[in-house]
């Protein structure tokens, strides 16, 4: 069986004793194991991280950018074996892993922008003589740790920007589908990056907690489920490092009575079921203002919902593949279960697919639950599985009480068509991430990406304007060259 290890100092390695199974959720078979890292492992990674800081800090901003260039190329080229390698652990199809990659491939595009990013500001003549300017320092060895749901995207989130910003960089992938993440890194190494620049530590809590605990990590991003998220972003700030934990969700899309209902419908299809509702911005809730407009959408999602296919990752004609566990499996099935017993209609049931061939895998099929109240379990947790629920309202406002008044405050969206209305929802809604009549708002890799409330901890969102502000520290250095013979005199006020 093969085992995943660890990039330390641009080598792999095979160190520590400790290591997990990693299944095919497909099939349900373990096909590898991934080593855990001990402590002495990550602070190895530390080690080789700050070791290469000195001189990759001074390497030109151009020439950083240009290694970019290559790993974007490089990239492209293994397109094919990377989404292979993403289907086998983490069971999406083939489709929706070359969208998550091409997501990614654009963070490393915006990062080759770096000798424009990094110029920083400049003003003449502040005072007689004096000049003042601005600029962008790396902080040091920055440390990133990701889920299990993007494990080429979210990772490319980090690290492409950190390293062109002068960092040097230590990630802690999802132990459930760590190859493609691994693949990706190493092809650092053939775009030319230095060694020791960036690193990876497969690993638990044992390899997360030496990095939140070692003095010389400047800096944490953090992506996965709420608990952890703060659990991470408390304890990184306990010992003074920068940190952003970006959490859970639970998005809902508002479907307005004079809404496109085909239109609606369609999108919501995709958002809600699309890599088997395993996304941060998956819209798992649609919230119908009136009954004519709850009426249409169940009758038209249920008849759209029976074309649906759930299968192997490999299969491009399946819509959707299985969910990552066999225990989150059982946990989605329970959240179906628990909206059952406390009064929602079951519309449309995926608690037992029929995926011939493949009677082990973790499958769930699409599902619909109608009369959804907001005080039961389903509602209030991110099921993280093909669950689409509906919730009628009479009004606009109760509609957005309701988002409002959520945890979460990841995504959302509103479909109609009356601008007024949209432009209302958009200026006044308690959610980072807005799409009007755009079902999943991810924002492109230029702006950037972050929810609201218990979905976001930190102040800066990730990638974008707000990741190189996250990766860097501002210095501002005023400078004067006095003319010869000019004698500045003695003066105790305050300059101005
Ligand atoms: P997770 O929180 O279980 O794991 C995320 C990372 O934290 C992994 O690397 C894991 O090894 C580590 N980790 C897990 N338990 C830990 C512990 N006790 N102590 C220290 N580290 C620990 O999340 P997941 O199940 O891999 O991913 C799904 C979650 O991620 C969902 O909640 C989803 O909404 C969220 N997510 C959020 C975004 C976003 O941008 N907001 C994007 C993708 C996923």
């Amino acid at each position: 069986m093969s085992v995943v290890g660890h990039l330390i100092n641009g080598e792999i390695s095979l160190e520590g004793s400790r290591s997990q199974d990693v299944f095919n959720p497909a099939t349900g078979a373990c096909e590898k194991q991934v080593l855990l890292a001990s402590k002495q492992t990550v602070e190895h990674a530390i080690t080789a991280a700050q070791a290469a800081f000195p001189e990759w800090r001074n390497t030109p901003p151009i020439k950083r950018a240009r290694i970019m260039f290559r790993f974007k190329e490089l990239l492209e080229h293994h397109a094919d074996e990377i989404c292979q390698l993403i289907g086998q652990e983490h069971g999406k199809i083939s489709h929706d892993a070359a969208g998550e990659l091409q997501r990614g491939i654009e963070n490393v595009e915006f990062a080759c922008g770096a000798p424009q990013l990094l110029k920083g500001e400049h003003s003449k003549n502040v005072g007689p003589n004096i000049d003042s300017w601005s600029e962008f320092q790396p902080l040091g060895v920055v440390a990133g740790i990701t889920p299990f749901n993007f494990p080429a995207m979210v990772p490319m989130w980090m690290f492409p920007l950190a390293i062109v910003c002068g960092n040097t960089f230590v990630l802690k992938p999802s132990e459930r589908d760590p190859s493609s993440t691994l693949f990706i890194a190493n092809l650092l190494k053939e775009a030319g990056l230095p060694d020791g620049v960036m690193n990876v530590v497969n690993g638990d809590k044992e390899a997360v907690d030496t990095l939140l605990n070692d003095e010389r990590v400047k800096a944490v991003s953090f992506v996965g489920s709420t608990p952890i998220a703060e659990y991470i972003y408390t304890t990184a700030n306990a010992n003074g490092k920068r940190c952003q934990a970006l959490g859970g969700a639970k998005n809902h899309a508002i479907i307005m009575p004079d809404a496109d209902m085909d239109n609606a419908v369609n999108q919501l299809l995709g958002a809600a079921f699309g890599s088997s509702g395993e996304r941060c911005m998956a819209l798992s809730v649609a919230v119908a203002v009136g009954d004519d407009a709850g009426d249409a959408l169940v009758a038209k999602m249920s008849e759209a919902m029976t074309g649906l296919s759930v299968g192997v990752y490999s299969d491009a004609s399946n819509d959707f593949g299985p969910v990552i566990t066999c225990q989150h499996r059982d946990k989605v099935v329970g959240y179906i279960d628990s909206a059952e017993q406390q009064g929602a209609r079951i519309v449309v049931d995926g608690r037992k697919p029929k995926v011939d061939g493949y009677e082990n895998g973790y499958f769930v099929g699409a599902t619909l639950i109608d009369d959804v109240k907001i005080d039961m379990d389903s509602y209030k947790a991110e099921i993280f599985g093909p669950v689409l629920q509906v919730v009628r309202v009479k009004t606009m406002q109760e509609a957005m009480k309701l988002i409002d008044d959520h945890e979460y405050g990841n995504g959302t969206c509103i479909f109609t068509r009356d601008g007024e209305a949209a432009r209302y929802f958009s200026d006044n809604i308690q959610v980072g991430m807005v799409g009007i009549n755009v079902p999943l708002p991810v924002p492109v890799a230029y702006h950037s990406f972050g929810g609201w409330k218990r979905s976001l901890f930190g102040d800066l969102h990730a990638y974008g304007p707000d990741g190189v502000r996250f990766y860097t520290k501002r210095k501002t250095i005023t400078q004067r060259w006095p003319s010869s013979g000019v004698r500045e005199g003695v003066s105790f006020a305050f300059p101005s």
